[in-house]
């Protein structure tokens, strides 16, 4: 193998696989550290560079950084990363002052979003302190788009969201709310020098099966329902309910129905439970609170009695599942029917576009979705941007974060005529985390501690008020606990090839077998003859250049390291050194202060 380049950012980006899990690429280890230390300001503030809205995440993030967390790979459960940002926001202070500030002096260029979702926001969040002026359409009458909207607020309570979105605001933009864009040519006949579309995907999807029409008034289409339930136009449902669909948006509306007065909630679904895309957790807050789920049963008509719904008919199905996972056949297997007062269907939402004229260069795909650069996020009309679900179809909110910094990178190279697809690239800084010879500035002790389980309002209390917020927050005792299980895979063990005196020391001592001096040879083949096979190839090889006195390499797998820094402990020459990476990920505000002149003084 060629010796790895650890001089590019992404290689050691990889290895912090919650950062590079995140899109966004939220310095997880970083403020969990901050937590660790007490500094829940400096945490929330560090989290906020990438992920705005802390606060909000901390509580209903999809949390792509989970699954892919090394903890799990060590023992079963991940660090509860989305519970400690939820800990760095309910316990930082007032941050006005540490927040950014827009100039008084303006840039000239005016961007209108559409939407007040948050791709928008992000986008405002990274214009505003550059000088842009920020004109916010918002069709309803309170900003947040789905994240209002379409979160229950006994997930999400209001006061978290209006205060991180007036963080945004605040800065200055001109929010207009109850202001839908009717028409992107009469918008567009403005003059603003750009403009960013946000707008969600705002049409929940139809399920047209017989009975459809005449069952309407019992039949709810899911995202539009808990938008009528967040605003206060719904206020109760049937007794029995079925919840069509197994996403997110499902498990939203099976609970919202059980606070609405439903005492009979079953989810529907089709395919067997590990097709679902709802996430585990939320599945488990929904059973926790008694709905029952019911796989394999596809939706076949609706029942009507005496002009009324009374129930739906439902086709039993039977799978083939080969060893991959993959369903190979499906057959009918009889019919079943299940009695109920209201259906919602949740079976996914799509873009709709009615406002946007098809004569205006921005073009739309066969299914009605924008033509978007999935790099600039510019449409087809320059100076046109997407993002969040309107850009390519329902996401999640870290997405549309994330669809926002891109965006507004964009926007600031298309308003001062740059090539906006020419963007800088990721840096990264290291610094040795070394204080002594044992010592270290991180907490390096391997914790065998479990997840700590986020304890929730009794059952009892949960359904007395429909905003009542389910979960209470860790604990002081839990959080201490928890940032332990953090195993700082930020804190990089990097290697000086020159300095080894191939002493094996290291070696012998690492406790998870990563280590390994060897002959260098091809990848597949250099694998299997590690100290442990290095069988997860999603995970990279470190192999270092030839080391000075054989010519041997030093190999490390990055899959089995837990960052306890034993190898840079015990060497004795200091070729192993833990140092922290800082991925330096470039905004919008970069990349402008890349493109100033550099002013030379002398000769
Ligand atoms: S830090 Fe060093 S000793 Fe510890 S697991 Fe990683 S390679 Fe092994
Ligand atoms: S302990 Fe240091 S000198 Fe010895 S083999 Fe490991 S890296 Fe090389």
């Amino acid at each position: 193998m060629q010796p790895t380049d650890i001089s590019n950012p992404q290689y050691f980006h990889k290895v912090v696989d919650c950062q590079w899990g995140c899109p966004a690429h939220t310095d997880v280890p970083g403020y969990i550290r901050l937590i660790a230390q007490g500094r829940y300001t400096d945490a929330y503030m560090l989290n906020r560079q990438a992920n705005v809205f802390p606060g909000i995440l901390g509580r209903v993030c999809d949390r792509p950084c989970e699954p892919v967390c090394r903890r799990a790979r060590v023992e079963k459960e991940p660090v509860a990363i989305c519970r400690l940002k939820r800990v760095a926001s309910d316990l930082r202070e007032d941050v006005a002052a540490l927040l950014p500030k827009a100039p008084r002096r303006k840039n000239g260029k005016r961007v209108a979003l559409i939407g007040a979702g948050p791709a928008s926001l992000t986008v405002a969040n990274d214009l505003l302190p550059m000088g842009y002026e920020v004109v916010i359409y918002e069709a309803l009458a309170v900003p947040g788009g789905l994240m209002r909207s379409n979160i229950p607020s006994f997930r999400l309570p209001a006061e978290v969201l209006d205060e991180e979105i007036g963080m945004i605001v605040g800065m200055g933009a001109d929010l207009r709310l109850g202001t839908p864009v009717k028409s992107m040519k009469a918008l567009l006949a403005e003059g603003y020098d750009a403009v960013f579309v946000g707008s969600g995907a705002p049409k929940g999807k139809n399920l047209k099966l017989p009975g459809r029409d005449e069952a309407a008034a019992n039949i709810h289409i899911g995202i539009a329902w808990l938008e009528s339930v967040a605003f206060g136009h719904v206020e109760r449902i049937g007794e029995r309910v079925l919840i069509i669909g197994v996403g997110n948006t499902a498990m939203d509306c099976c609970r919202t129905s059980l606070r609405l007065g439903a005492k009979n909630v079953k989810v529907m679904a089709r395919k067997p439970r590990e097709f679902f895309k709802a996430s585990a957790w939320e599945l488990q807050d929904a059973e926790e609170e008694t709905v029952e789920i019911v796989v394999n049963h596809s939706p076949k008509s609706f029942v009507m009695e005496k002009g009324r719904l009374t129930g739906m008919i439902f086709e039993k199905m039977e799978y083939e599942i080969d060893a991959r996972g993959r369903i190979t056949a499906e057959k009918i297997a009889g019919e079943e029917f299940f009695p109920c007062d209201d259906v919602v269907l949740a079976i996914g939402q799509e873009n709709a576009f009615p406002w946007v004229e098809r004569d205006l260069g921005i073009e739309f795909d066969k299914w009605d979705v924008p033509v978007v650069d999935q790099v600039t996020y510019q449409g087809t009309r320059p100076g046109v941007f997407f993002g969040g679900d309107s850009a390519f179809g329902p996401k999640n909110i870290i997405w549309a974060v994330e669809h926002g910094h891109q965006a507004a990178i964009s926007i600031h190279k298309y308003c001062h005529g740059e090539d906006i697809a020419r963007r800088m690239p990721y840096g990264m800084n290291l610094a040795t985390s070394k204080m002594g010879m044992h010592e270290w500035s991180y907490s390096n002790a391997y914790d065998p501690v479990e997840r700590r389980v986020m304890p929730h309002v009794s059952l009892k209390e949960r359904f007395k008020k429909l905003n009542l917020e389910v979960e209470l927050g860790f604990t002081a005792e839990q959080f201490t606990r928890e940032v332990e299980r953090c195993l700082n895979c930020d804190i990089q063990t990097v290697f000086t090839a020159k300095l080894c005196i191939e002493c094996d020391a290291c070696v012998d001592i690492c406790p998870t077998r990563c280590l390994t001096i060897t002959t260098n040879g091809p990848e597949d083949e250099l694998r299997q003859r590690l100290s442990a096979p290095a069988n997860n190839l999603s995970q990279d090889l470190y192999v270092s250049t030839g080391l000075p006195q054989t010519g041997r390499v030093m190999v490390k797998d990055e899959d089995l390291c837990v960052h306890c820094s034993l190898c840079a402990e015990r060497c004795p020459t200091g070729a192993w050194d833990m140092q922290k990476f800082t991925l330096k990920v470039p905004y919008a505000a970069d990349e402008a202060a890349e493109s100033v002149p550099q002013t030379r003084t002398g000769t």
